[in-house]
């Protein structure tokens, strides 16, 4: 694509970045097929390439963002499924990341919308915050329907995909041993969603990496990968949290892999090294980090993993996150590793398509979150799995909030499979 940037804008390296990727695409449409707002409503400026010409527009014009820029960007999931369809390697992601701060920082939202945005970014990335959200949701959550009948729409998805038991402890600063001979050492990202909702992720992560030789950390003043709010535009904050990880990760010696179970966070953490630069004094450190980093299942492909419990006949409908196969490419890992242990895994059709979580859009942007769990659920539902998993907190939580299958991180079944205990969501109904 031809562009038209000055000699002065292009000396901001954002801009130049920007630049090189725009030229990249050469506006076949290809992306538009798997872009999920477009599969939806089949309009232009909801597809990739129609988002690409508004960044574009806005850009090279050095205008403020305006509302409908505004309106498209947010639309957009950041689901990466274009960035796979590519035949020009468009770098998408960097693309709409830059627009995002450019939207922050040139858009006045209306006072709801930043009332809103506010919010979700003060809570969310901080574990204790966000279990007393979660505390304060349960009495409301049976009028969750009633708020959306009345037009609350955010309020209403939020509290559908609250969980009806309270928040748990989330886990501190500290070791674990490998049981045997230590093989490896990692430390792992627990997440700001995991062990307030799901604490049977970090547990069962934990159990499999110690029992095959490998000792886990958590490091001290290591937090939120800074995913949710970079999202958002809110740049510096997102660099401050990946400044402060990749602080806590470098104090420790000998690392093998920072492993990560979320794989929003791990598509993020895999960027710190993009992220950061232009930053003289993290830049190196930020790169180094960045390799480290590797999805749970990755870690886990490279271990000689065998079952010792019978898990045959109970079929796996293995929902592959975006973050994971999109953002990290992270394809065959996951089905490879269930295979291997014993369950039928089905692959769901659409599969490129986002289940409409996609960190804080299903409360953002509640209708086009709501359509796409619904053609999510109904795809899997006709597989007629015993159980989905997926390798991310959002897609369980969003998926689980439409069903009544039970949905599972893919790390329960493998500890489970190779003598773990038990995934809690499983039920005694199966197996
Ligand atoms: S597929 Fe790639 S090159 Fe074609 S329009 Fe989409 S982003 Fe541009
Ligand atoms: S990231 Fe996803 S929603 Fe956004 S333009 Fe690409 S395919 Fe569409």
């Amino acid at each position: 694509m031809q562009t038209n940037f000055t000699l002065a804008q292009l000396a901001d390296p954002h801009v130049a970045e920007a630049e090189k990727i725009l030229r990249a695409c050469v506006h076949c449409g290809f992306c538009t097929a798997t872009c999920p707002t477009y599969v939806l409503d089949g309009n232009e400026l909801d597809s990739p390439r129609g988002r690409i010409y508004l960044i574009k527009d806005m850009l090279e014009h050095d205008r403020p963002a305006d509302a409908e820029v505004a309106l498209h960007i947010d639309r957009c999931l950041s689901c990466l499924a274009c960035m796979t369809t590519c035949p020009s390697g468009v770098h998408y992601m960097h693309l709409v990341d830059h627009a995002r701060v450019h939207i922050e920082g040139t858009y006045r939202r209306p006072p709801v919308e930043r009332f809103m945005r506010a919010l979700l970014a003060w809570l969310l990335p901080h574990p204790r915050r966000f279990a007393l959200a979660v505390l304060a949701a349960i009495p409301a959550k049976p009028f969750g329907p009633l708020a959306g009948a009345l037009g609350f729409k955010r309020l209403a998805a939020m509290l559908q995909l609250a969980p009806w038991r309270g928040p748990h402890r989330t886990l501190g600063p500290q070791v674990y041993p490998a049981v045997g001979p230590r093989k490896g050492r990692v430390a792992l990202l627990a997440g700001c969603a995991n062990d307030v909702l799901a604490p049977q992720i970090n547990a069962s992560t934990i159990a499999v990496l110690t029992r095959h030789g490998i000792e886990v950390v958590l490091a001290q003043h290591a937090g939120c990968c800074g995913s949710l709010v970079h999202h958002m535009g809110r740049e510096a904050e997102a660099l401050d949290r990946a400044r402060a990880n990749i602080d806590a990760w470098s104090a420790i010696d000998g690392l093998d892999a920072i492993v990560i179970n979320t794989s929003g966070c791990g598509t993020t953490v895999k960027d710190y090294g993009f992220m950061l630069r232009t930053d003289r004094a993290y830049a190196e450190r930020a790169g180094r980090i960045a390799s480290l980093a590797k999805d749970i299942s990755e870690y886990l492909a490279a271990l000689p993993l065998e079952a010792t419990q019978n898990v045959a006949g109970l079929t796996v409908a293995y929902h592959a996150a975006c973050s994971l196969q999109h953002g990290q490419r992270v394809i065959g890992q996951p089905k490879q590793l269930l295979t291997k242990l014993g369950f039928t895994v089905k692959d769901v059709p659409e599969g490129h398509l986002c289940c409409g979580s996609a960190g804080t859009y299903n409360i953002l942007q509640p209708d086009y979150a709501r359509r796409l769990r619904e053609r999510k659920v109904r795809t899997i539902e006709r597989l007629r799995p015993d159980v989905i998993a997926a390798g991310n907190i959002g897609c369980i939580t969003q998926i689980a909030a439409g069903t009544e299958l039970p949905a599972v991180h893919t790390v329960e079944l493998i500890d489970w499979a190779t003598g773990g205990s038990r995934p809690p969501r499983l039920g005694s109904s199966v197996l």
